[in-house]
């Protein structure tokens, strides 16, 4: 293990983010039920790429590179994010575009996360949709590296081990911050799952602690076999890399029933559960992530899956600028 590389931080975070009790969401739901504002901090907008990225452009930074390429969609958190830092640092940002989602209305490509890199003057590249990613960041990748550059491409998502070490760290904060309330750690934490790396590093840091917390993913990208191995995959990795192998991988929760008909297609449940939250707490969750998992969470507290003595930290992940995107699929 190289210890240094795995400890040193880009600086993208200050102080552990917020976490909150819902009181009036809980009093609806049954559950005593607390948010942790990975929505809150850091630049770009923040949300849960930011952890992801302290120690993957650490280490870009250590390979003294200037310019960030990622792989992304017109409406990519993790892309905005990811300019957002470039910006900070005074790194050059690239962002290898395909439409991922279909759009959703007129203005889709141009509005929300789009809007947003827009005015952090990103380059974005335009590829096709049949386009292979790793080969299209290649060639931009050749192309920086002509002109005297020196370019690092980012993991899908941010999800490799060193990425998902960020939510080891969340799952400190976690911890501490119920101590400090003189409480145990929770029963559940639940997340939006994507590309799985925030997953990945929550249960990595739980079964280091020790922790019997639960941590159900709702999926909003891959069907539940194909998410299931990556995030088993991480884990196995994280487990090498905080040298805690001979401890028994935990089972890994994952429902995909929550997705609806694809990435990015809003689903009834998931619009409910906007509204519901926005309503209840004056949070806003969105149509492509944080929605679809907290639809997830309502019904599985609705069936007893997750019963009202259970303690649950929701975790946001941001996203807020998709519920602008999405304007016309709330009324
Ligand atoms: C990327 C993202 C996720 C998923 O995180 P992964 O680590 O990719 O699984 C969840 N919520 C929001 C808002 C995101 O942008």
């Amino acid at each position: 293990m190289n210890t240094q590389r795995f400890q040193k931080k880009a600086g993208l975070l200050h102080d552990a983010s917020p976490l909150e009790f819902l009181p009036n969401l809980s009093r609806k739901l049954g559950p005593m039920i607390y948010v942790k504002r990975d929505d809150q901090g850091g630049r770009g907008g923040g949300g849960n790429k930011l952890r992801k990225f302290e120690r993957i452009i650490a280490d870009a930074l250590e390979s003294n590179c200037d310019t960030l390429i990622i792989a992304g969609h017109y409406q990519s958190n993790a892309a905005r994010q990811l300019v957002g830092a470039a910006c900070q640092l005074g790194l050059k940002s690239i962002v290898v575009c395909k439409e991922l989602i279909p759009p959703q209305n007129q203005t889709f490509n141009k509005t929300g996360n789009a809007l947003l890199m827009s005015l952090m003057n990103a380059r974005l590249v335009g590829i096709e949709q049949d386009a292979d990613y790793m080969l299209e960041m290649d060639k931009e990748s050749a192309k920086v590296r002509k002109e005297g550059g020196r370019p690092y491409i980012i993991p899908f998502g941010g999800s490799n081990v060193l990425g998902a070490l960020g939510y080891v760290d969340c799952v400190d904060e976690i911890i501490a911050q119920f101590k400090s309330m003189n409480m145990d750690p929770p029963d559940y934490i639940i997340s939006a799952t994507g590309s799985g790396g925030t997953q990945a590093g929550l249960i990595a840091g739980l079964t280091m602690k020790g922790a019997k917390t639960k941590v159900q993913g709702f999926s909003v990208l891959h069907p539940g076999p194909a998410i299931s191995a990556i995030v088993s995959n991480l884990v196995s990795g994280l487990f090498g890399e905080l040298k805690i192998g001979d401890q028994p991988v935990s089972e890994i929760l994952i429902d995909d029933k929550f997705k609806g008909k694809g990435y990015g297609i809003p689903t009834r449940e998931g619009i409910d559960a906007i509204k519901l939250m926005a309503e209840s707490e004056g949070l806003f969750l969105c149509p492509v992530y944080t929605g679809k998992a907290m639809s997830g969470l309502i019904d599985y507290i609705k069936s007893g899956k997750i019963k009202t003595t259970d303690r649950v930290v929701f975790i946001h992940t941001g996203g807020a600028p998709l519920v602008h995107a999405y304007y016309d699929c709330y009324f």
